[in-house]
């Protein structure tokens, strides 16, 4: 069956004209899921009764049960979610100073491969539909009682791999009658898959693109990142130079500093050098450490030195806030998990 929360508005007046419904029912259906938040077609009580049943025959409502919810001592949420396949995910409730945001999964694993993260360390199963993507946000909201400011895709995948099923998504999570959440209050980060950083700035779609850069030269990003095997640094920097011509829109850098990795002087140079007259923001992060994982986090010392150093030579580089690692709740440390095993 079709799950309900798979269309765009204008999909879904299609789909009802196409059951013989007049189309207006769609921004009625709309407005139940995305305003009031029910979560049966039951609940729906301007819909006659025969179009419900004619509902309830033809689609789902795709509601996840929460499996396990953690919170952290810093007030991060993280929230393991059974998509209903046997399979599950993670997301996370983060709590900022201007409001609340939510980090969403695209994917049920990740086939990027990057040394440092453990949403890649196991297998790929499939990518989440559209309407898996804003049911993360419907589950989360409901059980805080409340609307969320923000989105990023920065959960378990590589967003630009499941291109269409986000875009879409994004489009439901922006819409005035869908979640209504600003584009500008919406990030996807990627790896770096460069067609689609091109296809991206294309969409019309004024969310903050993040590029997972993390190194300097083709060398070390491979060595971190196998996706620079296949687009290289150069490759990476066109894209993005193109995206900010076409939108004149910054882009947010992230690089996750690990000690003696990516962390000296030098780095920081080399990256104040392909950065330089970028409409950029430099994001770092502390990396975190995962199972089995070679890098460490950098000194206090060093990251603020880094951070100095950029800001120094015209980069704004900012240093982002660690949220919920006591729970693996923080950047790199989702996990996809099948519920038969
Ligand atoms: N696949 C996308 C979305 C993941 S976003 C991407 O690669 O951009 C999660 C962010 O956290 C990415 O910038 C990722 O590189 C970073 N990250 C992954 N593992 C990390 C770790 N162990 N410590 C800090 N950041 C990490």
């Amino acid at each position: 069956m079709k799950n309900i929360k798979n269309y765009q508005l204008e999909e879904l007046k299609q789909e009802l004209s196409n059951l013989g419904e007049k189309p207006y029912r769609a921004e009625q259906i709309f407005h139940w899921i995305y305003t009031e938040k029910v979560k049966a077609f039951d609940d729906m009580t301007n819909l006659s009764l025969e179009l419900r049943e004619k509902l309830k025959q033809n689609y789902t409502i795709c509601n996840f049960q929460i499996l396990q919810k953690q919170e952290s001592s810093d007030g991060t949420k993280k929230y393991l979610f059974d998509v209903l396949d046997g399979n599950a995910i993670e997301t996370v409730l983060m709590q900022y100073h201007h409001g609340k945001t939510i980090c969403v999964s695209s994917q049920i694993g990740c086939k990027m491969g990057c040394k440092f993260c453990a949403s890649t360390g196991i297998a790929f199963i499939r990518n989440l539909t559209a309407g898996e993507i804003v049911e993360e946000i419907l589950a989360v909201e409901q059980d805080i009682g409340e609307p969320v400011s923000n989105i990023v895709f920065m959960g378990i995948g590589e967003p630009f791999d499941n291109y269409d099923n986000v875009m879409k998504a994004i489009r439901i999570i922006n819409h005035p009658k869908g979640l209504n959440i600003g584009a500008r209050h919406i990030s996807v980060s990627t790896s770096g898959i460069v067609p689609q950083i091109y296809q991206f700035a294309n969409e019309g779609l004024p969310c903050t693109l993040s590029i997972s850069l993390h190194a300097t030269t083709d060398e070390k990003r491979s060595s971190m990142m196998p996706v620079n095997n296949l687009y290289s640094i150069s490759e990476l920097m066109q894209a993005c130079k193109d995206y900010i011509a076409k939108t004149n829109k910054r882009i947010s850098f992230e690089y996750a500093l690990a000690k003696d990795n990516n962390d000296n002087l030098e780095d920081a140079k080399q990256l104040v050098k392909l950065l330089n007259g970028m409409l950029c923001h430099v994001n770092l992060i502390p990396i975190n450490k995962i199972e089995n994982g070679k890098y460490v986090k950098s000194t206090n010392e060093n990251i603020i030195h880094f951070r100095d150093y950029l800001n120094d030579h015209g980069i704004v580089a900012t240093i982002r806030r660690e949220l919920g690692s006591d729970i693996d709740a923080a950047c790199g440390q989702l996990r996809r998990k099948n519920l038969k095993q």
